[in-house]
């Protein structure tokens, strides 16, 4: 019979590493963090909204094609220090090595999490989970960049066999070849078995690497919390259209509340 393991993962709930949460949980900020300035001012500007959990930013960034911007690396964890000292938010980061998990907890980064092109790959996320063992740190994991149940149920299985129990699922879409509506194609069905097999998982929705296109974020937040996921995470930026990666899916913080202000909570949760 297929492998459906999964299913007995020790999850806690949300709230032991997000106390107060509203719902939907908001984690946003911008694709990559770029100078201090622009991380303090994108952290002010969400954080001044009310509507915001947790800021996020890239630090290295996995891009495709070579000769693009890489990430400004450790110094800009320094930025999301300061951050977080003048705002009180919490903040999270993307990890890709066991060098990225050891920068990240030195400077009290929050919330980890992997990226679609290091979910893909055992390798790097059995490196991850050695580097956790026995610390409880809360991390997100990307679905990977082709539609791979198993290798999405595969990493929280790592990083659970490591003593992580502050889990979450972030879905982000799935890669597909040539000119289509979304950037990543939803293929809804694929968090609904997720969820379906792992019901404590927090489920989050990545609008912002779904769509690639700023036009798409609403509908789409609003899809996510029609299936009842727990939160959003959506980039943001003080300058989206000169942000130095994914500049057409970013918001202005402002923007960021009038989308969030404009979704329904459905299905009873008021
Ligand atoms: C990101 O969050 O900026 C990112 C690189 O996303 P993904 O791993 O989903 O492509
Ligand atoms: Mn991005």
């Amino acid at each position: 019979s297929p492998h459906t393991g999964g299913e007995e993962l020790e999850i806690a709930p949300i709230s032991t590493w997000l106390p107060n949460l509203q719902r939907p949980l908001v984690i946003s900020g911008p694709c990559s963090a770029e100078t201090e300035e622009q991380v303090m001012e994108t952290c002010r500007q969400l954080a001044a909204t009310g509507k915001v959990d947790v800021l996020r930013a890239g630090i290295w960034k996995p891009r495709t094609r070579p000769n693009n911007f890489e990430g400004i690396g450790t110094i800009g964890l320094e930025w999301l220090r300061k951050a977080k000292e003048a705002t009180g938010m919490k903040i999270a980061v993307e990890v890709a090595n066991r060098h990225h998990v050891e920068e990240a907890l030195k400077y009290g980064v929050d919330i980890l999490w992997i990226g679609a092109r290091t979910t893909v790959n055992p390798f790097s996320v059995q490196e991850i989970a050695d580097a956790l063992q026995g610390i409880d740190v809360p991390f997100l994991v990307k679905n990977p960049i082709n539609a791979d149940l198993e290798l999405w149920i595969g990493a929280l299985e790592r990083l659970s066999g490591a003593g992580i129990t502050k889990l979450g699922a972030i879905h982000r879409g799935f890669a597909k070849y040539g000119e289509t509506k979304f950037r990543n194609a939803p293929q809804w069905q694929l968090p609904i078995e997720l969820k379906r097999r792992m019901p404590d998982l927090p489920m989050i929705c990545d609008p912002s690497h779904i769509c690639g296109n700023r036009e798409l974020l609403a509908e789409i937040s609003q899809q996510a919390l029609d299936l009842n996921y727990t939160g959003l995470m959506l980039e943001s930026h003080i300058d989206p259209d000169n942000a130095w990666s994914d500049a057409k899916q970013q918001v202005t913080p402002a923007r960021l509340a009038e989308i969030i202000d404009g979704l329904v909570l459905r299905n009873g949760y008021g």
